[in-house]
């Protein structure tokens, strides 16, 4: 029998894949999407069993997905099992991998954060010297994250400030709460702004790429998709030097399958589509594959209590809400013991307030509880982190997954520049809280490992120079005419900014570039 054969092959069906299946097959192109675990039921699935049938009671069991803060006994079959799909790293600089290999991948669980880069990113190098520029600018994306805002729904308030670039928003002209009237006050006297927020609204419940895009692309006719099979490397003709199909295998049989195509995108994720270029031993003339590895700078926080709110006073005029405070720092300023800058994501609560923000036990603890309820105003850190050459990801030559594939070992850690601007952001969030009245109750500057934002980005990045970086500004590999890589690999800067609009505007942007190079007879 021939071996089954596509015209792009697609791997992955997350935010990445989903949207490259979109724009694709809407060109009339055929696509074959391979995901590597099932579709989910959601209605199925929705139902939860009560936590008293639970052996852990929905907490976390003991010993499983110990880099996925996110996982209790109910969800716990969403993450990636790490015993199955291992990874490794030395023990004193962990990382926390956070992966779902669902149909649909992390759209279907992103807390939908949604912003765009300005060229305060983009062109980074510019501004500080450090590290390299990308080769496009926000004017190149902004026709994309403009469809991507509106197939998404982004909720957001114009704010025409150039670091907090605006979108193609569903208007929020929500009112602020008091206690963020007076945070904002504080705000304006120290020169730090305070914005609405911005997220994806996205339809019926939810913003994924199997309900905003997939749809899309399987109404055309043009998109096939299989689940549950695994990619273990790309094939390559060996005449042409191009690649030319993937070797697969069943997730539960375990057996090997290979497929033709004429061109192959990567959507796996940032680091499985590296992984798989790694395990391939492709399209790294340059010596950078697996390099660059960026995230956020999550863990620092603030937790504090609105006085007035206290005692039974509080109400949702007072207290509900949130707000962003986009970066700030190194804008029309220099810091001297950091560059780049951070954003606060900070919100108030009606609800109850966790008993570690306070120095009691017991009774006195409990009167407290009580006093402070429905008085909490919050707020968490989300920094740039700087993208090194030494922080990077290599295949483990000593340990498979559950396939016989070799996994990945993470080297990275933060520098000096996270910690001292987490030092920054934490009194400088503490001074404007308590310039508003409010009490500090607790302040931490200790990141999380690197990876707990789950905003894994770079390892595969862009670059006009074939030189220094694996893709060209479309995303396409410079040694391999016939490879898209689409997920946050391709990042030379990770900005303050959560990425998923990014990884979906280049996705856009590349398969737009990739069906005009079909219909051209490039590729
Ligand atoms: C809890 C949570 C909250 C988040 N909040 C935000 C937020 O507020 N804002 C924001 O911007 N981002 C957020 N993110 C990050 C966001 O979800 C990701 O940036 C985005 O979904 C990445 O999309 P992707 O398509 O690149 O990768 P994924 O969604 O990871 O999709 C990759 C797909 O590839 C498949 N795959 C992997 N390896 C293989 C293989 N070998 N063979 C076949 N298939 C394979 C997987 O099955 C998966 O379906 C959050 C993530 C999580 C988990």
């Amino acid at each position: 029998m021939p071996e089954p054969s596509t015209d792009v092959l697609i791997i992955g069906s997350g935010h990445s894949g989903g949207m490259v299946a979109k724009v694709l097959t809407e060109k009339g192109i055929s696509c074959l999407m391979l995901n590597a675990g099932p579709v989910v039921d959601f209605e199925k699935d929705r139902d939860l069993k009560p936590a008293y049938e639970l052996p852990y009671r929905g907490l976390k069991m003991p010993g499983r997905l110990e880099h996925v803060f996110q996982s209790t006994e109910f969800n716990a079959n969403t993450w990636v099992d790490e015993k199955e799909v291992p990874y490794t790293y030395d023990p004193g600089k962990p990382y926390n991998w956070v992966r779902v290999r669902l149909f649909g991948g992390r759209s279907l669980f992103w807390s939908r954060q949604s912003f765009r880069l300005s060229d305060y990113e983009f062109k980074a190098k510019d501004h500080d010297g450090f590290g390299e520029n990308w080769p496009i600018s926000l004017a190149d994306l902004a026709p994309y994250y403009s469809q991507v805002e509106e197939i998404f729904q982004v909720i957001g308030h114009p704010d025409g400030l150039p670091q907090y670039p605006d979108g193609n928003f569903v208007v929020d002209n929500s009112t602020w709460s008091g206690a963020m009237q007076r945070f904002i006050a504080a705000g304006k006297k120290l020169g730090v702004p305070v914005c609405k927020a911005r997220s994806a609204m996205g339809r019926d419940g939810l913003a994924s790429s199997i309900n905003l895009l997939l749809p899309d692309a399987f109404a055309t006719g043009k998109l096939s998709a299989v689940s549950n099979v695994v990619v273990r490397e790309l094939t390559v003709d060996k005449n042409s030097g191009l690649v030319n199909g993937a070797l697969f295998v069943d997730r539960h049989s375990k057996r090997e399958m290979s497929v033709k195509a004429r061109v192959v995108i990567l959507a796996a994720g940032c680091l499985e589509s590296t992984r798989l270029l790694l395990n391939s031993r492709l399209a790294n003339s340059s010596g950078v594959l697996g390099h660059y590895l960026i995230d956020s700078l999550y863990g620092p926080r603030i937790v504090c209590s609105v006085p007035e709110a206290r005692d039974g006073k509080s109400t949702p005029e007072l207290m509900e809400g949130d707000a962003l405070i986009p970066r700030f720092r190194n804008i029309n300023t220099k810091e001297k013991n950091f560059i780049r800058g951070y954003a606060w994501n900070v919100w108030g609560s009606t609800g109850s307030m966790d008993p570690r923000n306070f120095a009691d036990y017991g009774a006195s603890l409990q009167k407290k509880l009580d006093s402070y309820a429905g008085s909490g105003f919050e707020m968490s850190l989300m920094g740039e982190v700087l993208p090194y050459y030494e922080h990077y990801v290599s295949i483990d030559k000593h340990v498979v997954d559950a396939w016989g594939i070799p996994v990945l070992r993470v080297h990275t850690q933060y520098t000096d520049n996270e910690f001292n601007m987490a030092r920054d952001a934490v009194d400088t969030g503490a001074a404007m809280a308590e310039a508003a009245g409010f009490e500090v109750l607790s302040k931490s500057y200790e990141p999380n490992p690197p990876g707990y934002s789950i905003h894994e980005v770079g390892t595969c990045r862009m670059g006009d120079n074939p030189k220094t970086s694996v893709l060209n500004k479309w995303n396409q590999s410079h040694d391999i005419k016939n490879l898209f890589v689409v997920d946050g690999s391709s990042f030379v800067s990770g900005g303050w900014q959560n990425p998923t609009m990014t990884i979906m505007a280049l996705s856009m942007r590349a398969a737009g570039h990739l069906a005009d190079q079909i219909r051209q007879g490039n590729i």
